[in-house]
């Protein structure tokens, strides 16, 4: 039988545990989640396991990074779910605070990473990156893992904690996974729970639509006739409100319509009650 990992609630005991660890000379990896976990995360968990000695999974679902507060409560939340997978999986440990150990009284610092979180999911959740930056910032500290594990699923969260823990000189490689997505090609995600019946077999059509889109990309062609019947199709497929399908710089998230360099088509829309994110590699050519 696979031992439960350890729930650990409080900075002190983390500290302890992960400080025994590295005294012994044993490697750290860390993946921060927000809970009610899918086989996405635990190719993170997967990844973290084969190259290190120990795993560290943090569950908390960051009330920082919800611009609306009908969206935090709604957020899936099943710990013995997830603690059962977590000790399928051989995980050491969960990190789990509350959010007053997270954030107690007079709690008063903010991080901001300046251009990279202007464009994308940044323009329309306003606060999301800057509650993102902190409340991971906050995690790497209290754990100092040797690596720390983020899926490319949310690619522009990725760059933005990438930008933040070299600006920051934080002691933590960060690693990038390929998303996970379910056999028609929808990417996994918490949030796809919210999806009726109807709307779970229209969803894959995102991924088909940005597939499209950064293969014509990859030609060299210009994507905006594509990304204009992109947005038709989605209509037509029953998707709501569009924040954004476009193509980007794969580095420094400019917009790019004819991209030179790596990219990757980016796309975020609302499906019924769910917002859907995903984004798909461009091969540009060489
Ligand atoms: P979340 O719990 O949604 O905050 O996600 C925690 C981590 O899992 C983040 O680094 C995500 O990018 C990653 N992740 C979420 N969904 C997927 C997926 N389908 N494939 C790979 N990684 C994912």
């Amino acid at each position: 039988m696979t031992a439960s990992p350890e729930i650990i609630t409080t900075v002190r005991d983390l500290r302890a545990r992960v400080t025994g660890w590295r005294r012994a000379g044993e490697t750290v990896g860390m993946v921060p989640t927000m809970g009610f976990l899918h086989d996405g995360h635990m190719s993170l968990v997967r990844n973290s396991r084969a190259q290190n000695d120990h795993t560290i999974v943090s569950i908390f679902v960051n009330p920082k990074q919800f611009d609306r507060a009908s969206d935090l409560e709604a957020y899936p939340r099943d710990m013995d779910r997830d603690a059962a997978m977590l000790a399928a999986a051989g995980v050491d440990a969960i990190w789990s605070p509350e959010p007053d150990e997270m954030y107690p009284a007079g709690f008063a610092t903010s991080v901001d990473v300046a251009g990279l979180t202007d464009c994308l999911c940044g323009a329309t959740r306003s606060g999301h990156f800057a509650g993102v930056a902190v409340v991971v910032t906050k995690l790497l500290l209290q754990c100092l893992p040797d690596h720390a594990y983020f899926g490319r699923k949310d690619y522009q969260q990725l760059m933005v904690v990438r930008r933040m823990v070299a600006d920051l000189n934080i002691p933590v490689e960060i690693r990038g996974i390929n998303t996970v997505r379910e056999p028609d090609g929808l990417a996994m995600s918490s949030r796809n729970w919210h999806l009726t019946e109807t709307e779970r077999e229209v969803a894959p059509q995102l991924f088909a639509i940005l597939t499209d889109i950064a293969e014509v990309a990859g030609r060299g062609e210009d994507v905006r006739p594509t990304i204009d019947k992109g947005r038709k199709r989605l209509e037509h497929a029953g998707f709501g409100d569009v924040d954004y399908l476009e193509v980007r710089d794969a580095e420094n998230l400019e917009l790019s319509h004819r991209p030179k360099r790596p990219a990757r088509a980016f796309a975020a829309v609302y499906l019924g009650k769910a917002r859907l994110i995903d984004n798909v590699p461009v091969d540009t050519p060489g």
